[in-house]
């Protein structure tokens, strides 16, 4: 009777230590998941300000020019100006949008506000959805900003 009990908890005792080596090994594998380098993205991505891109100005004068993150000028009457960027719904067709961008803590940017033609702005969009049947879309020109493969004679 006592010898049995001995065993049972020494077994216990075996199963805790293993409990705690199986918790410890977990806690390193999360501590070196938390720490490990982010994704390198390949290729270098061109920069919204080394790209030569479409702006329009809240009296509709559009023009090319430099990118820029915040809100622009306009050359001609120094009204607000925004990018110009046209995206592309499935099933409605390529729609005009005015927005601009803003530098994030990452390094990358995110886009602060959007205004599709004839609509109102939106605030930091967690998506850009179509605002007729809420799909998602693409811009007409997807390596706008980010072209890693263009700028070689080009
Ligand atoms: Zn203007
Ligand atoms: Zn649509």
């Amino acid at each position: 009777m006592t010898r049995w009990r001995h065993i049972t908890a020494e077994r216990r005792a075996g199963l805790t230590n293993l409990a705690i080596a199986a918790a410890v090994a977990i806690l390193i594998w999360f501590s070196a998941w938390l720490w490990r380098d982010p994704p390198q993205s390949p290729g270098h991505q061109r920069d919204l300000t080394e790209t030569t891109v479409d702006w329009e100005c809240t009296n509709g004068h559009q023009y090319q020019a430099r990118g820029a993150y915040g809100i622009g000028r306009c050359p001609v009457c120094d009204a607000e100006a925004y990018l110009y960027i046209r995206y592309r719904c499935p099933e409605h067709g390529e729609i005009g949008a005015l927005l601009w961008r803003e530098k994030d803590p990452k390094g990358g940017s995110t886009i602060a506000g959007i205004r599709f033609e004839g609509r109102q702005w939106v605030l930091a969009p967690s998506r850009i959805v179509c605002p007729q049947c809420g799909r998602t879309l693409r811009t007409v020109r997807p390596d706008l900003y980010h072209a890693d493969t263009k700028g070689k004679g080009g």
